[in-house]
């Protein structure tokens, strides 16, 4: 145990005050003393960070501790077999990840507890209000923002690999493009950092994207890291780990090159995780359990989301709602079972007829909302009348059911911002129009017409 004192002395980061006892320790050759250095510094370590608990595979398979920035590992099982023995007989209060807090030590210090409470508030509000898109740099963008208040003189930003970003703008997070893909994958090898010492060596591509969108102005002194960004794992693709970007870690103090790197790693880590569990909660929240397609709640959030974007770029964008056709009589002929496997057809149908970016949702009963951004009157009109052609085609059979059942489904448009330029008006404009396609004879899509009357359209494409 003297040795492992001596060595702890010699290389840990202790305050003065411990260095001075442990010598004082070492010199009187007191097992006693030793041990209790020993045990105040281990705690000390613990609660700083910088003494993490190891599992070495060895025969004894014992826990081993490795001190931050040293290759060292040491073995306090002595220590720990004699202050077991001393808590049996003295009252020490221990938190949950097991440091002894004796009255000299009472661990993390009042601010750092207000730190670590503040960042798990954040983290809960992050969960359940979760005010991000599906896409994934608003995703991205809004883990960076929990994190931006606890980083300190440090920046932190992420540069996606994707090209389905839209070009919004993510105060954090940045789309890359080929040619600065090309100076990563020029200076980088997959998978690994890079760290980059002072800032005069930062691409000019960074720097000026720090400094004009977030008006920080980087010091000399500063040194950065760029690590990996892993994509969450998708449980339906073979490879594992994925590369979506970059996160580049800026600290304005001169930093110890490990220890940005770990801490580059670690935040790297972190919106991994993050984005993984985001994923899994959107798709457990806003997953219609009957069709498997988004929900009434998706809708409601993502429609409005979908808006704004329209609004800020000056873009059109149409919504359409379509109700299946008399699908009760469906329910009493053949029962709900088909009526439902009926419902999860049309909706694979609708899936399988749209783009990646529209939203289809199941809004009600046997009601569908379609979301299609980007796009006018004319394109939508070929849409519908596609998708309505393809739900009339389905033949579905079924062992009871001696004849094959079919579908029809109408539909109401409106398109923005001619239509409306909030979620509900455009709603009411595309429910009205649903009507009309209903009382007009079915199986059709009406679109609203600021100019006139409505503008019909008809699955076989011919057009009133
Ligand atoms: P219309 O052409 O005017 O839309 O006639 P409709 O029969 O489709 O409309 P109505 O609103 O009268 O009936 C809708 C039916 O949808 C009634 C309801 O029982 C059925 N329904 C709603 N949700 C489900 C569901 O999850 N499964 C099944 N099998 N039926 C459902
Ligand atoms: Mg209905
Ligand atoms: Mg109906």
């Amino acid at each position: 145990m003297q040795h492992v004192l001596q060595t702890l002395v010699q290389i840990a980061k202790l305050p003065p005050e411990l260095v001075k006892q442990c010598n004082d320790a070492l010199a009187s050759k007191e097992k006693q003393n030793v041990t209790d250095c020993l045990s105040r510094c281990k705690s000390h370590l613990t609660s700083s960070g910088d003494l993490v608990k190891v599992k070495v595979n060895s025969e004894n398979s014992a826990d081993w501790f490795a001190l931050r920035g040293h290759s060292e590992l040491f073995d306090f099982s002595e220590l720990e077999k004699l202050e077991k023995e001393l808590s049996d007989s003295r009252l020490m209060s221990v938190n949950n990840n097991g440091y002894k807090l004796s009255d000299s030590f009472p661990g993390p210090d009042l601010d750092t507890h207000n730190m670590i409470l503040a960042a798990m508030e954040s983290a809960q509000n992050h969960q359940l209000v979760r005010k991000a898109g599906d896409e994934e740099a608003s995703i991205v963008q809004s883990i960076i923002e929990l994190l931006v208040p606890f980083l300190g003189e440090s920046h932190l930003f992420v540069q996606l690999n994707s090209t389905s970003i839209r070009p919004d703008d993510h105060s954090h997070v940045f789309h890359a493009k080929l040619s600065e893909q090309r100076f990563w994958e020029q200076s980088r090898v997959l998978g690994e950092a890079i760290w980059i010492p002072g800032l005069s060596e930062l691409p000019g591509f960074i720097r000026s994207k720090f400094e004009n969108d977030n008006q920080i102005s980087i010091s000399d002194d500063a040194s950065a890291v760029a690590i990996p960004l892993f994509a969450p794992s998708d449980p339906k693709s073979k490879d594992s780990v994925v590369e979506a970007g970059l996160l580049l870690l800026i600290s304005e103090k001169i930093t110890d090159r490990d220890v940005i790197i770990e801490k580059g790693f670690r935040l790297s880590r972190f919106v991994t995780s993050s984005w993984q569990q985001h994923l899994k909660m959107n798709q457990l929240v806003h997953t219609d359990n009957l069709t498997g397609i988004r929900n009434r709640g998706f809708f409601d959030r993502h429609f409005s989301l979908e808006l704004e974007r329209a609004q800020r770029q000056g873009s059109s964008l149409v919504l359409l709602l379509g109700d299946i056709d008399h699908f009760k009589k469906i329910n009493d002929k053949y029962g709900h079972q088909i009526g439902d496997r009926v419902l999860k057809t049309v909706a694979r149908e609708l899936l399988q007829g749209l783009r990646r970016i529209d939203l289809i949702c199941r809004v009600g009963g046997e009601e569908f909302a379609l979301v299609l951004p980007n796009t006018e009157l004319e394109p939508a009109r070929e849409v519908v009348s596609r998708v309505q052609m393809s739900v009339s085609n389905l033949r579905l059979t079924d062992p009871n059911v001696a004849e094959t059942i079919r579908v029809m489904i109408s539909f109401g448009g409106a398109v923005f911002p001619e239509a409306g330029e909030d979620p509900a008006e455009l709603y009411g404009v595309a429910d009205k129009m649903l009507y009309l396609s209903k009382q007009q004879g079915r199986n059709r899509c009406y679109f609203w017409n600021p100019d006139g009357d409505p503008i019909l359209t008809l699955p076989d494409f011919k057009r009133g």
